[in-house]
């Protein structure tokens, strides 16, 4: 076997990794580099290697950062089968086309602001600070956004050619890749319809296999928990939080109670939670419903303003199969608006979104994307996160280099867009949402695996957290602990 790790190797985002075995290659994910957007936007344009030269990809999971790139992969001549589950599929035909839809308005948007600005900045003098239209964010200075180019890495209709190269499988079935090469998927108890990778490899010496993780869950209110892993020769693992332990869920439901409470205390202003549209969104939610179910006073008003949260509930709908069927009776309780204390909303068009800009609150505001790189949640944090009349709860993991990285590091000044603002809303980090393992998750779940792995490669996480957990790996007796850095060949 031969391995290459094309992206999230000593980072969390761009997951994709290349395997050469039974003369097939491989490639498990195509995930979307997130961050400071010039930068990734290079990153994602070059795969690093010939999308032709790929018979198949075994994707885990949805998330963007794991599935995002496809599209680019169908559009640059990729002519092989997708496998993943049903509910992966039914989660990247909305995710994939958001994400083009999303890249198409952030260049429209940005492009349009460019020039308002070169006519504006050309009436007003280069130092003036003026507010471009009533329709505009108030903005401090001159943007940033240069002479660049904003032109979106895929359209919808690459996005129409990705999904018909989708495979479902159920979990626990295998399927092949060529003659000598058999996967199946097991459930990882991380978002909806998320597994980790069985795959076995017939070779002259015998039979060998490999186990990736994808992203490795925690029991969880909503979801199943996760099927315990097995070992490989070759074991391949994230460790997004090797060295942090989670707060416990308890704490953390306090943690929203208590903003709740300073919201309603305050009679106004918004409580911002960006989140993923589907997983993060449902469980933010569920939280709420159960915090309202017992509190006393008046009701809350809260808005899931996402383009993909009409169509994620349809989607939770038809999978029954990865929920908890109580915590999904919940779901669907509050999703139908029939929570009498919780007045939720979902926007359905851009104007109903902007309604939202000028509204004084009390309401809560859910909207994507989690990491604040993208989406109509930028255009809330541009009109609310310079007044002390926003709270903004983070509850989802933030890589390094994106806004939201910068919010929970506390930067005071921060660029939306291309436009400089003041940070002077409260921020609040609650890692307790996490659906991800953290380090005491993961060392259960691998260290039983240690006699019969050679090889442990550690990828799926910032260096902080991966080499520490090496180090603890190796202490609980795996012979060869890899932190992989770069695109090298390993012959394992
Ligand atoms: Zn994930």
């Amino acid at each position: 076997m031969e391995l290459e790790f094309h992206g999230a190797s000593g980072e969390t985002t761009g997951s994709c990794h290349l395997l050469r075995a039974g003369g097939k290659t491989i490639l498990l994910e195509c995930g979307l580099f997130q961050g400071r957007r010039a930068k990734t936007y290079a990153r994602n344009l070059k795969l690093g290697f010939d999308a032709r030269a790929i018979d198949a990809v075994v994707l885990s999971h949805a998330h963007i950062d794991h599935s995002g790139r496809l599209p680019l992969l169908v559009q640059r001549g990729f002519k092989g089968a997708i496998h993943s589950t049903a509910a992966t599929r039914d989660l990247c035909d909305a995710m994939l086309s958001d994400s083009a839809m999303i890249q198409l308005r952030d260049a429209e948007y940005l492009s349009r602001r460019r020039l308002i600005e070169r006519v504006r900045g050309q009436r007003v003098g280069p130092a003036g600070h003026w507010r471009p239209s009533e329709d505009e964010p108030p903005s401090r200075g001159v943007s940033n956004l240069g002479a660049r180019e904003f032109a979106p890495l895929y359209l919808e209709e690459d996005v129409r050619a990705t999904m018909k190269r989708f495979k479902p499988h159920a979990c626990g079935e295998w399927f092949a890749i060529g003659p000598q090469v058999r996967v199946r998927l097991h459930d990882a108890g991380h978002i909806l319809g998320s597994t980790w990778v069985e795959l076995e490899v017939r070779e002259r010496s015998g039979v060998r296999r490999l186990v990736f993780t994808g992203d490795w869950g925690r029991a969880q209110p909503i979801l199943r928990d996760p099927e315990p892993l097995r070992a490989g020769d070759v074991l391949i693992s994230e460790c997004t939080y090797g060295d942090r332990r989670h707060p416990p869920l308890d704490n953390t439901e306090a943690e929203l109670e208590a903003a709740v409470e300073r919201l309603m205390k305050r009679g106004r202003g918004k409580l911002l939670i960006p989140a993923f549209a589907v997983g993060r969104t449902q469980h933010v939610l569920y939280v709420l419903e159960s915090i309202f179910e017992r509190r006393r006073g008046p009701a809350l008003r809260v808005v899931v303003d996402s383009p993909l949260a009409k169509r994620a509930t349809e989607i939770v709908s038809k999978h029954p199969e990865c929920f908890d069927r109580e915590a999904l009776a919940r779901i669907q309780r509050v999703q139908s608006g029939a929570s009498k204390r919780l007045h939720v909303s979902f926007t359905e068009t851009v104007d109903d979104s902007k309604a939202l800009n000028r509204e004084s609150g009390p309401v809560v505001i859910v909207s994507a994307s989690g990491m604040m790189e993208s989406g109509r949640v930028l255009h809330h944090l541009a009109w609310s996160i310079s007044s002390p009349d926003t709270e903004i709860a983070i509850v989802g993991y933030q890589a390094r280099g994106t806004l939201g990285r910068k919010l929970v590091d506390g930067e005071k000044e921060i660029n939306i867009l291309g436009f400089r603002y003041d940070v002077r809303a409260r921020i609040t980090t609650m890692n307790g949402f996490s659906a991800h393992a953290d380090r005491d998750g993961l060392m259960e779940a691998l260290t039983p695996l240690a006699p019969q792995v050679e090889t442990l490669f550690l990828i799926h996480g910032e260096n902080d957290q991966r080499l520490p957990f090496a180090r603890a790996l190796r202490d609980a007796g795996f012979a060869r602990v890899e932190c992989p850095r770069d695109a090298r060949v390993w012959r394992v």
